[in-house]
């Protein structure tokens, strides 16, 4: 399997945007920055899986619709709990922010262009050849994480989120699973700001992997740029075997980075 980081970023920041990731031309998991690094055609992203409605990880989700809704030839689903949808329906596609899409039909079709689907904790969700299971993260608000199985391989996605000894179960229990990319987001010395706002740290994550029992490839997403170079220093110290992720790359699952 791999993985196109489309973003990795916790803000905005020029290069590496925010948090999306490419599993397929047809499938990817949030939808912060999706089009700087894409190289397969948008029109043809048919389901986002939405860790959580937060903005850093639905930014270009009305303009990934908006774009592609008049060339796309199937619906874009846009996927997560009862409550992310419901969020994402109430607040961003009501017809005052942006138009509700599920109400436009694909061109000359009776078919909408855009429909949401709730996904339930541990239940598979089978797509474009890929087994989905969503698990609850720790963040400020309902949000899912996703173990992304392709047959032979798991990587798990943990959401934002603060310690999560789930997770770790999920890694564990599953010797098919290769990879982590988990999400750090503030230096050590902002512990406190990274519990309140339900992120973790390097000494956080390090404390985490205290649970891990076996041997897989842990990638950190979510770095606010304005702490990057701190928290990168701290990585290279406290766990030099992780790798900061930076937009534009491509994971090969259990092979590195391209
Ligand atoms: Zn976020
Ligand atoms: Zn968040």
């Amino acid at each position: 399997m791999k993985v196109k980081v489309l973003g990795s970023y916790g803000y905005p920041e020029d290069l590496s945007g925010t948090t999306c990731f490419q599993l397929s031309e047809r499938v990817i998991i949030d939808a912060g920055r999706i089009f700087r690094f894409i190289e397969t055609d948008p029109n043809r992203i048919e389901y986002v899986l939405m860790t959580h409605a937060h903005f850093d990880h639905l930014s270009e989700l009305p303009f990934l619709i908006d774009a592609t809704f008049g060339f796309r030839k199937r619906t874009l689903k846009v996927c997560g709990s009862r409550k992310t949808v419901d969020i994402l329906k109430e607040n961003i596609f009501n017809d005052l922010l942006w138009p509700d899409f599920s109400s436009i039909n694909l061109p000359g079709s009776c078919t909408p262009s855009m429909e949401c689907v709730v996904l339930e904790e541990g239940k598979v969700f089978r797509i474009d050849g890929f087994e989905v299971v969503p698990f609850r993260a720790n963040h400020v608000v309902e949000t899912f994480g996703y173990l992304v199985k392709d047959g032979s391989t798991g990587v798990v996605f943990s959401g934002d989120t603060s310690a999560n000894g789930k997770l770790w179960d999920i890694v564990n229990g599953d010797e098919t699973i290769s990879a982590v990319f988990v999400d750090v987001s503030f230096p050590s010395y902002c512990g406190e700001r990274a519990a309140l706002s339900g992120h973790m740290t390097p000494k956080t994550l390090k404390e985490e992997l205290s649970l891990l029992k076996r041997r897989v490839d842990i990638y950190i997403f979510h770095a606010k740029p304005f702490y990057f170079p701190d928290i990168e220093r701290e990585m290279s110290c406290l766990l030099p075997e992780v790798k900061v992720l930076k937009g534009g790359e491509e994971i090969v699952v259990g092979g590195g980075v391209v």
